[in-house]
């Protein structure tokens, strides 16, 4: 089979995420036949650096043979079954594992099968958690400008990205938003810390006035992935928690895209450090092999719920492949990697050339800025560097730069005009060399007219 059969019968049959299918007349679309470490290789026997872990999932390679031995272990033994009146073994060592590594308090563990779902659930068991203690006023989400929480519809209602919300407006939740900490429209000579502090002043007035009827606020956690990979400062997240318990609302951290050391940290929330009432967990979990998803929460919002079956104060929500097997087996071998080797320590010397490699890009004409937190690094093209003035999206510089990385057999998938690195941690020096040196090429050829 070549890449052309599989293409034909792709695109007659398939329907792909987030792509406006008339794209792959002209783009081509890349059917894979297998994965190696950072490599992916199609049907033609060529190799592509997957340098974005494909959407953020994968942590430690394609076909990591640690984690395929404890999957087909597993499959041996019980590939699923549901999880109301029942359990298995990895499920419990995979939720005593989570609570002992999570931020403290976080005690209970609830899954689901993808990163919307987690988000579905903390946004109901906050809201069900103010009806249980009788403050049925709490009705309303507090979000971050330019947040992104998932595509389903709560989720999609707690985000905050035009791109994807404004269609769906008409069936969502009408949240309140704060303006994003986001450190990239800090005037000159401001650090990251003094712009994140100002910019918390008017998450406190919104709480000041809102809180009565507020359940909770949802943040990423440092970086707003979907977001155009832009960052902020943990101050940040110390000056929310302290104001949620202030006003008594909620703090759930989706940590879906940056934790598992995406950040430095295992958890992102760790450096401001502060414990999240929920935090939601996916894409790592599994070090990118299976759809699993988790929320923790605290036992105290866990007692809330506990009582006679006749109170009707349960939480009723399930999704059918609730905490599979087959993903926890995975998740689990992902935590023995943790445990097995210095990831995180190694992270940093990895960081660290990953900024270097990059660091000229910041005199380019048409860079506005290149930031990085840990293993996360993105470069933002722009039209006028002294204006600030982007490049109009309908120009889509960022997929010039695509195409260019993928001649050269590296999957750098843009966010608008913004390029990023977040590769899986088992990406060499000299890898990372070349997929910056594709990236800077790409650059130069997106932005020279
Ligand atoms: N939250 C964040 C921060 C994400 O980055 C994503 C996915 N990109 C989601 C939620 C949604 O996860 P999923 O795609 O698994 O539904």
């Amino acid at each position: 089979m070549s890449n052309q059969d599989l293409l034909q019968r792709d695109l007659s049959v398939l329907w792909h995420p987030c792509t406006q299918m008339k794209d792959h007349e002209t783009l081509p679309l890349i059917p894979i036949k297998r994965g190696k470490g950072v490599y992916l290789e199609d049907f033609n026997g060529k190799q592509y650096i997957d340098a974005i872990s494909s959407w953020w999932v994968n942590l430690f390679g394609h076909s990591h043979p640690y984690i395929n031995q404890a999957i087909t272990a597993q499959l041996d033994q019980l590939e699923h079954v549901m999880l109301a009146g029942f359990s298995h073994e990895p499920v419990v060592t995979l939720s005593e594992r989570l609570v002992a590594l999570a931020p403290d308090g976080l005690d209970r563990c609830f899954f689901a099968d993808n990163g919307s779902c987690a988000v579905e659930v903390a946004l109901k068991m906050s809201f069900h958690y103010w009806r249980n203690c009788g403050r049925n006023e709490k009705t309303r989400f507090v979000t971050l400008d330019n947040s992104y929480h998932g595509e389903t519809l709560g989720a999609l209602a707690v985000g905050n990205l035009s791109l994807y919300r404004e269609t769906y407006g008409p069936l969502l939740l009408d949240t309140l938003v704060a303006p994003s900490p986001d450190c990239f429209y800090r005037p000159p000579g401001v650090s990251w810390e003094e712009y994140s502090r100002e910019r918390f002043m008017e998450m406190d007035h919104l709480l000041a006035r809102h809180a009565d009827e507020v359940c909770a606020v949802i943040v990423e956690p440092l970086v707003q992935c979907a977001g155009y990979m832009r960052m902020y400062h943990p101050v940040y997240l110390s000056l929310l928690r302290e104001a949620c318990d202030r006003y008594g609302v909620h703090l759930i951290a989706d940590e879906i895209a940056v934790g598992f050391g995406r950040t430095g940290t295992l958890f992102a929330c760790e450096q401001a450090p502060v414990s999240p009432d929920f935090m939601c967990l996916s894409k790592g979990l599994t070090g990118g092999y299976m759809p699993l998803s988790v929320t923790l929460t605290t036992e105290q919002i866990y007692r809330a719920f506990y009582n006679d079956y006749e109170s009707m104060t349960a939480f009723l929500h399930s999704h059918s492949y609730t905490g599979n097997p087959l993903g926890c087996s995975a998740a689990n071998a992902t935590l023995d990697l943790f445990q097995q080797q210095p990831v995180l320590e190694n992270n940093v010397t990895l960081a660290a050339t990953m900024m270097t490699a990059a660091q000229e890009l910041n005199e380019h004409p048409h860079v506005a800025e290149v930031r990085q937190q840990g293993m996360i690094l993105a470069v933002e093209m722009i039209k006028d560097k002294q204006r600030r003035e982007p490049y109009p999206w309908q120009e889509r510089r960022g997929l010039r730069v695509y195409r260019y990385a993928l001649e050269q057999g590296v999957l750098l998938r843009p966010l608008g005009n913004v390029i990023y690195l977040m590769p899986p941690y088992v990406i060499t020096p000299e890898e990372i060399g070349r997929v910056i040196d594709v990236a800077k090429k790409g650059i130069a050829i997106a932005t020279r007219d």
